[in-house]
């Protein structure tokens, strides 16, 4: 029989810890909760200072709902511009797991293989041409209301300010995230170029990741460094930004060349071959007396009331977490990952292929399956072992990110940094005719975040 399983206990992803918003055409929509705190936060910004500098004079409650339908709307966009890229791959086979909004924009959850290079440019493309498509209509919106109601300080003013802002924070949302550096847009875009040119995946992978390293530190340096300099903490954001980027490019980079070595092995050679399986119709406790103590593996198929025919995949980790009161009513079909949610294969798949599709829901385990009838399982160790046998200086890292697009809304801050900074300080209170072709502002001198 096999021997121990890999370790569990793997700490949990932070972005995990969300809130689910609904579905948008069967696809889970999740707000983290800091995106919920940088959302007040902004729009608080706008309904304290903007707003009322900007287009003085009118009620507190004027500026409240001006600052929350504004990042409400905000948001919308930014969600658009998540399911623009999900519903794209979906069209090319590539399942969408999650969509989540947390503190530097959106993060689109792909699992699964996109076909080729043009199927991977025009996922990566349909989210800033989403974004660049709103920014023109916001814009266009608020040079309408601009030609209709000139004068600023009035309720029309309020709604210009409140368009003028969307269509830029969406225009420049579209450009920031299509800088050729991965795990941004622009990083897929230049992976699909390199991809079509070379016909080698995971030497365009390694190229954007790359990028993405680079750019990551340019922020994070050039953020310091603009810090030190002007004391102007909107730089550490870039910084922050940096330190995202980077890391995410270095965990892309290093599961790319992971890719790379694992090419030519087959589920079969690091598969456990026939793993024991347990009844769903056992109870937790049935379970812990019969299994667990003996047990020298960690995830076990689940098998249907009806014989042999593979339902799930439970793991100690998920019975640990059912509490002692409940041990005697929770049947493990209860507690199990359901086979749907978990990687399958079959004993000729190559493990570079089944590596990707390794999901949270099971452990990061996948199930082997010959002719429709369990084979083995593959756990994140066997993985690992193979690696060590191709004598790998790589990392052991068994946790494989998935292919995540993520995009930066960092901007906002920026637009509203540069809105107080590059316009003359003009008195609210004097603040009544408009001033042509220029925005104004509070002093920069302001503190807002
Ligand atoms: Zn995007």
């Amino acid at each position: 029989m096999a021997g121990p399983d890999g370790g569990t206990g793997r700490g949990k992803d932070p972005l995990r810890a969300a809130l689910p918003l609904g579905t948008v055409g069967g696809i889970p929509v999740r707000v983290n909760w800091s995106a919920v705190v940088i959302f007040a936060l902004i729009a608080f910004g706008l309904a304290a200072w903007d707003f009322p500098a900007l287009d003085p004079h009118q009620s507190p409650l004027t500026y409240f709902l001006a600052g929350v339908l504004t990042t409400a709307v905000y948001l919308a966009s930014l969600l658009a511009h998540e399911l623009a890229h999900s519903l794209v791959a979906r069209r090319y086979g590539v399942t969408v797991k999650s969509i989540t909004l947390w503190l530097l924009g959106g993060i689109s959850e792909l699992r699964g293989e996109t076909p080729g290079p043009a199927a991977e440019a025009r996922i990566a493309g349909a989210g800033p041409l989403t974004s660049l498509l709103l920014g023109g209509i916001f814009i266009g919106l608020a040079a309408l209301v601009r030609t209709g109601h000139p004068a600023r300080a009035s309720i029309p003013g309020v709604i210009f300010t409140a368009l003028a802002y969307l269509g830029v924070s969406n225009v420049v949302l579209a450009v920031f995230n299509v800088i050729p550096a991965a795990p941004l847009d622009g990083g897929r875009l230049l992976r699909a170029v390199v991809w079509w040119r070379t016909g080698d995946k995971v030497k365009a992978t390694v190229w954007a990741s790359r990028a993405g390293q680079v750019f990551g530190w340019i922020c994070i340096a050039g953020g310091l460094y603009v810090f030190f300099l002007t004391r102007d903490w909107i730089w550490l954001w870039f910084s922050l930004i940096g330190w995202f980027l980077a890391g995410s490019a270095t965990a892309e980079a290093q599961q790319a060349v992971l890719a790379g070595r694992l090419r030519g092995i087959r589920a079969s050679q690091v598969m456990t071959p026939d793993p024991v399986t347990v009844r769903g119709s056992m109870t937790v406790s049935e379970f812990i007396e019969d299994y667990m103590f003996r047990a020298r593996h960690q995830g076990f198929p689940v098998t249907g009331d009806g014989g042999d025919t593979v339902a799930g995949l439970v793991t100690l980790d998920r019975i640990k977490h059912v509490p002692a009161s409940q041990r005697d009513r929770t049947r493990l079909a209860d507690i199990a990952c359901p086979l749907a949610d978990i990687a399958t294969a079959s004993p000729e798949d190559s493990v570079a292929d089944i590596l990707p599709r390794l999901t949270e829901c099971a452990d990061r385990r996948a199930l082997v399956f010959s002719d429709g009838h369990l084979a083995g399982i593959i756990t994140p160790s066997d993985i690992t072992r193979m690696i060590d046998r191709l004598g790998s200086s790589g990392p052991h890292d068994d946790k494989p990110a998935p292919a995540l697009s993520a995009d930066v809304h960092a901007l906002l801050m920026a637009i509203r940094q540069r809105l107080a900074a590059d316009t003359a300080p003009v008195p609210v209170t004097s603040a009544t005719a408009p001033l042509p072709g220029s925005v104004r502002s509070t002093p920069a001198t302001s503190t807002r975040w």
